[in-house]
């Protein structure tokens, strides 16, 4: 008999785990695994000024190459629950639609991938075929993703983990089961310019200088546009998202004036080539008559890109085999635990389809559930095979 996804999900929306509560949802999980014959740890990751955080980390196997799915149990609130449908943490059917908090982001696709796993080892003798299958799960996604994947992943690898390619199973498709395979995601930079002049009266241009001049002149060179694009990305943009005197006198000029952006970089830039570029761009418009600075947040948003290859393509042809849909490689959207997952080995997001997550009625047919079960073991049927 084969594992089933519907039962497994159904299981988990009804723990309410909304960051940082566990809220049931791993010891769940750490009891199905370790029943499967899972090697299961779990760890609390804390730190000053957060809440602790539970995670999970489960293997079978101890040899290479090993298979890792990622994913998170943590959810966002589910507002006021008389708006929904069904309760959120109940996990109702209905219509052939499963309703619940996390239904698609992403406690659907932790039971897919727990499922799949399941039913590849039964059909193998309680083992994986070869090489070992982990799982690698978080329940600090959601909110600020400091004692989750990131404190996860180096945990492991101090044990002397050694992680192969990386299927995270965030809800990828964008308009039909299928149709996308999120590999890479931009870089995200912000940046603050500060224009520096001398206050004084509107009437007497001889006693002031005015920094809005010289910061519409930064604004305007730093607009040209960063590249062209790349191969797996459409072009960088630097957007301003605020311009700032703080003046609400009418006849005074300001003595600062400041803007705000935020650049969506791509694969020709790194964050520090980025800061250089855009500071040679404002010095050459400047020409030594503005007196300006920059600040730079920090950032931990590194633009990557999972190259086409014989990983991508092995997920391509398991999903066109179950969908019958070819699907693209995409770079776009928000960030996700990919960004922490990619320095330790290629990573791939596929999961189900995006677009009731975060909302009133959060829902997945269950039908959906079926199909990317069926996707997943075959990717790790083709992936040992
Ligand atoms: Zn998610």
């Amino acid at each position: 008999m084969s594992a089933d996804p519907v039962a497994i999900t159904r299981d988990l929306l009804r723990c309410p785990s909304v960051t940082p509560a566990e809220g049931g949802a791993l010891a769940y999980l750490h009891d199905v695994l370790v029943k499967a014959g899972f090697a299961v740890h779990r760890m609390t990751f804390a730190e000053p000024g957060t809440a602790p955080i539970e995670n999970l980390y489960a293997r079978i196997g101890t040899e290479r190459p090993n298979l890792v799915f990622a994913g998170h149990t943590d959810v966002v609130p589910p507002g006021d629950a008389k708006a929904w449908r069904h309760p959120p943490f109940a996990g109702e059917i209905d219509g052939g639609l499963l309703y619940g908090r996390g239904a698609v982001d992403m406690k659907g696709g932790i039971a897919c991938f727990v499922a799949a796993a399941l039913d590849h080892l039964a059909a193998n003798g309680g083992a994986p075929k070869r090489g070992s299958l982990s799982l690698l799960i978080t329940g600090d996604e959601e909110s600020v993703a400091v004692n989750g994947t990131i404190k996860l992943l180096h945990w492991a690898a101090e044990r002397g983990e050694k992680f192969d390619h990386c299927i995270l199973g965030e809800p990828s498709n964008q308009e039909a089961f299928g149709d996308t395979i999120k590999a890479g995601r931009r870089g995200s930079l912000n940046g603050t310019i500060i224009v520096h002049g001398r206050q004084g009266h509107v009437a007497y241009p001889d006693r002031f200088d005015n920094p809005i001049r010289g910061l519409t002149t930064l604004i305007a060179a730093l607009q040209a546009p960063l590249d062209q694009g790349s191969a797996q990305f459409d072009p960088s943009n630097l957007e301003f998202t605020n311009v700032d005197v703080g003046n609400p006198t009418v006849n005074l000029v300001p003595g600062e004036a400041r803007a705000r952006f935020i650049i969506r970089f791509i694969d020709h830039h790194s964050q520090a080539s980025l800061k250089a570029l855009i500071e040679h761009r404002a010095r050459d418009a400047a020409r030594g008559r503005i007196r300006y600075a920059f600040d730079w947040q920090p950032s931990n948003a590194d633009v990557f890109v999972t190259k086409p290859g014989p990983f991508t393509d092995l997920a391509a042809a398991a999903i066109a085999e179950v969908t019958g849909i070819k699907p693209k490689l995409s770079t776009t959207g928000g960030t996700s635990d990919a960004r922490f997952i990619k320095d330790y080995c290629p990573v791939l997001e596929f999961g189900l389809l995006g677009q009731t997550m975060h909302a009133v009625d959060e829902r997945v047919p269950v039908a959906e559930l079926v199909a990317l079960t069926a996707v997943y073991r075959r990717i790790i049927e083709k992936y040992f095979g």
